[in-house]
């Protein structure tokens, strides 16, 4: 490693729209090699920081993303966490947030920024939206404050002029440019002629930092259940097998569902066997608050755990890395309901 002032940036190409190209038959979008991605932005070349990149094992659609790529992408992170200032993790936005959300909770005591981007259209296109995301993440990623430390030392989504703290946002849009919301956390930093830092909302690191520390261990025996009007019985019934560990319901409003009798009976049959079951709500914003309806009663009363203000994609990722933990019922739903990571908002 050379020695300089300038801040060190590991980029690591995992796939997505970013680096996709269209296939000249069928006229798919498929990855292409990351080589030429750095062909396509020469400008990466002439920034002001040490620029380094790696690909993971295989570029892909973000459609393909599951714990394994989380867990390479953590040994990546780990293995070259004392050489770089910081790191941008080009992914691909359909489940970016779901990575975002599960690094943060798989990477303790950061003390560096790790920031996810990618783009909606490919860089090959003259109107792409990944130029911009891609060297504005850098400079981010970069950034240190006069007393040499991280400016965002955290899992953020950079994503058309704004920086998202990675398990607050989710997509919400397929087609336009600004593709993420977080409804209940500002933006940790916005990019126009200069970037302003929303210094109150970025979490500190611990001064001095702390070792880097990892959770690779995830469970995935989760189900998610979203509810509707119409919901039948015996479509619901078949939803339980024995190593299935955790149920999470996807709810009306402030978290409230059917008080159908045979709706209830299931879930306190599969709570008496041993299914932890967790409630997080289909509004996009708002929390889940058990008990201020009547129907939301028999969830509280079933010890079902609200999921507070947390995304769907917070909630299911901090559930893979407490399952992958502990055995233990009761440090896993008081875990979940703390905050771990800036995650979620403090219980009313
Ligand atoms: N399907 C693509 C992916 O998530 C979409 C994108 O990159 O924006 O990999």
């Amino acid at each position: 490693m050379k020695s300089s002032s300038k801040a060190r940036v590991l980029l690591i190409y995992t796939g997505g729209t970013i680096g996709m190209m269209q296939d000249p038959v069928s006229g798919e979008l498929k990855p292409f090699a990351f080589t030429q991605l750095y062909q396509q932005i020469p400008e990466l070349q002439h920034l002001p920081v040490e620029l380094e990149a790696l690909t993971t094992q295989q570029a892909i659609d973000s459609s393909n993303m599951d714990p394994r790529h989380w867990i390479e992408l953590v040994e990546l992170l780990e293995t070259h966490y004392e050489h770089y200032e910081g790191f941008v993790v080009l992914h691909g936005s359909d489940t970016m947030s779901y990575t975002a959300s599960a690094l943060s909770f798989m990477l303790v005591n950061l003390s560096k920024p790790v920031v996810l981007t990618g783009s909606q259209l490919p860089i090959g296109v003259i109107r792409t939206d990944g130029k911009e995301n891609v060297l504005t993440a850098i400079e981010i990623a970069a950034a240190r404050k006069p007393d040499g430390t991280a400016r965002v030392p955290e899992v953020c989504v950079y994503f058309e002029y704004k920086l998202y703290r990675g398990n607050r946002c989710f997509k919400y849009n397929s087609e336009q440019f600004e593709a993420f919301k977080s409804p209940h956390y500002p933006y940790l930093a916005e990019a126009g002629v200069h970037i302003t830092y929303n210094d109150a909302f970025i979490r500190c690191s611990s001064n001095p930092p702390q070792k880097l520390q990892t959770l690779k261990t995830l469970s995935s025996a989760i189900h998610i259940m979203s509810l509707f009007p119409g919901m039948r019985e015996e479509y619901v019934y078949p939803i339980r097998h024995t190593t299935l560990k955790a149920l999470i319901l996807l709810t009306y409003g402030a978290g409230n569902g059917p008080t159908e009798n045979w709706f209830v009976s299931y879930l306190k049959q599969q709570i008496k066997e041993g299914l932890l079951v967790f409630n997080v709500t289909q509004c996009k914003a708002g929390t889940v608050v058990l008990g201020m309806y009547q129907t939301s009663m028999q969830f509280k009363n079933l010890g079902v755990v609200g999921a507070g203000d947390m995304t769907l994609e917070a909630a299911l990722t901090k559930l893979m890395v407490l399952l992958g933990q502990s055995n233990d019922t009761q440090w896993i739903k008081h875990q979940f309901e703390t905050n771990l990571r800036g995650e979620r908002s403090p219980l009313q």
